[in-house]
């Protein structure tokens, strides 16, 4: 079944998780709460950035159970948790970077952007300020761009 959020992301992509299944973790979406927050989060960031960009994003990592988190060694506190974060896979550092360019140069709301060397960490709170932050973890750092 496939419940969509926007024209090009649905609920199934934001509970799908390899990891999961492989340790039989159930990782569907337990709240109101934390659907509404995945649907902020593809409305006011995924699904704007995807129209720019022009193809599919793939969802490496979108909701986390508290127990999945675990399970991939997630921050205590990841936004994942909230529906708040999506992890999008890409092929290489330039790619997440060109991303990143993007979100900025058509300033696409965003609390967290996390630059790894191939893939982007993206977030969006469902209460309070966006922060703007920009990370650049230590994968990006040492890939050669
Ligand atoms: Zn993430």
């Amino acid at each position: 079944m496939r419940t969509p959020i926007s024209k090009d992301f649905c609920y199934e992509e934001f509970e799908a998780s390899i990891k999961a299944e492989e340790l039989k973790i159930d990782n569907s979406i337990p709240s109101k709460r934390i659907r509404f927050a995945i649907r902020l989060l593809v409305l006011n960031l995924l699904q704007p950035l995807r129209d720019k960009v022009q193809r599919p994003l793939i969802l490496t990592s979108g909701y986390r159970s508290p127990a999945l988190n675990k399970a991939v060694g997630g921050v205590k506190e990841s936004q994942h948790m909230k529906g708040e974060a999506a992890d999008i896979s890409c092929k290489d550092a330039m790619q997440v970077l060109l991303l990143g360019q993007i979100i900025m140069r058509f300033s696409i709301p965003f609390d967290q952007m996390i630059l790894h060397e191939n893939f982007i960490h993206l977030s969006f709170k469902a209460k309070g300020r966006q922060r703007h932050q920009i990370i650049y973890d230590k994968s990006y750092k040492e890939a050669k761009l």
